[in-house]
């Protein structure tokens, strides 16, 4: 299980490993009136997506005032970055750090990983690090070196240093951060905590210029200050599954699951439902590439969710998604699924009385309604 690159740092920092001074950026203005604290005159502005390659898809910028900080922020927030290692779909930007920005000399590479064969910690090393580790990991062409890393006394210190020096990084303060990293990683029981860059700055420090910590999923219940993550990444795996079914869906934390055909529908029965004081469990487009079958699979992923307790299925049959089409899939998700909560139904427009026949004939548990706001009523009292 990853944690984001400030959530990362922030635990490796935690145990001594050097990093700029950063904070994380809500909205642009935020980000514009905290730039002050950083004491610089140069920022760095990171996406905070899970996956890696971001520098060289642009999500990573370099800037020289606040007000650009701003801008770059504006443009990241919520916007979707397709990286080399994020897959075509990309992954939305949910939140950017900003970074006093370092004046690097030099990248190296750092890394401890489990060595699963002794459960050992093992200490990867390379000279290239930064981008071009990266470019040469792609190429299969990566060149680093690896030594199991004990616990820390004199010995050992002596054998680590040997190693990095190998590397080019043969100085105490290597040392002393690649045993801090070593116990942060012990104590929080990680599969692997990466420095990429681990850069040389023109004043000789060193200092983690990104980093990556991997948590073992089965030992997070031990860690709850991470469990906000598990979630996201939950939540992460639900909304690609939709995607994978030709749906855009945004999972929320609310009792009633949505299941409507285009965004603007989609947006007015989200708002309906919020000013009746009800509670979404998602906003949901089902494309019209979508057959039963990937509706099927959509209306599973809200039925299996234990804090849908009712759905609203709200579709206008148009030229090309037919209520006939939704109602089937409605029907396959039910047939399949364990808890059948209550569905209020409102299908209007093309094929409408064939797919509230479709609802009728699976005896699906389903009250059908005429209009928008009957549905929302209806939905926010069963699901109440
Ligand atoms: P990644 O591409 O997702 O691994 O993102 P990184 O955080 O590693 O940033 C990409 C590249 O941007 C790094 O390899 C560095 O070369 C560069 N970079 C990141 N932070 C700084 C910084 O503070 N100063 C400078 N000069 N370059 C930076
Ligand atoms: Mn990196």
């Amino acid at each position: 299980m990853l944690l984001p690159e400030y959530r990362s740092k922030e635990l490796l920092a935690k145990y001594g490993v050097p990093i700029p001074p950063g904070f994380l950026a809500r909205s642009s203005n935020d980000a514009e009136t905290l730039c002050a604290r950083l004491n610089t005159s140069r920022y760095v502005v990171k996406s905070q997506i899970l996956a890696g390659g971001r520098g060289l898809a642009g999500g990573v910028k370099i800037v020289d005032t606040p007000s650009a900080v701003g801008a770059e922020v504006e443009r990241l927030l919520g916007h979707v970055l397709v990286t080399d290692q994020t897959g075509p779909r990309g992954e939305i930007v949910q939140s950017v750090y900003v970074e006093a920005a370092l004046d690097i000399v030099d990248n190296f590479y750092l890394a401890l990983a489990l060595d699963s064969a002794t459960g050992g910690v093992m200490l990867l090393a390379s000279e290239k690090g930064g981008v071009e580790f990266e470019e040469r990991a792609r190429m299969d062409d990566t060149v680093y070196g690896t030594t199991i890393i004990g616990e820390d006394t004199p010995e050992e210190r002596k054998k680590i240093k040997a190693f990095l020096s190998e590397h080019g990084m043969g100085e105490d303060a290597v040392v002393d951060l690649a045993f801090a990293a070593r116990k942060g990683f012990i104590e929080n029981e990680l599969t692997l905590a990466e420095v990429n860059p681990l850069a040389k700055t023109r004043r000789g420090d060193w200092i983690a210029a990104d980093a990556k910590a991997a948590l073992d999923p089965n030992a997070v219940f031990r860690h709850p200050e991470f469990e906000e993550f598990a979630h996201l990444q939950h939540r992460d795996a639900i909304e690609a599954e939709a995607q994978a079914n030709d749906i855009n869906m945004v999972k929320l934390d609310g009792t009633i699951g949505v299941v409507v055909n285009g965004a603007g529908l989609g947006l007015a029965m989200h708002d309906m439902i919020i000013e009746a004081k009800g509670r979404p469990a998602n906003f949901m487009d089902i494309r019209t590439t979508a057959t039963s079958l990937k509706i099927a699979k959509g209306v599973q992923l809200l039925l299996s969710d234990p804090n849908v307790r009712c759905i609203l299925l709200n579709v206008h049959g148009g030229g090309i998604t037919l209520g006939d089409t939704v109602a089937e899939g409605v029907s396959v998700a039910y047939g399949h699924a364990k808890r059948k909560v209550p569905l209020v139904a409102r299908i209007s427009g093309q094929n409408a009385d064939r797919g509230l026949a479709i609802l009728k004939e699976h005896r699906l548990p389903v009250e059908v309604v005429d209009t928008m706001s009957d549905a929302v009523a209806r939905a926010i009292a069963l699901a109440s």
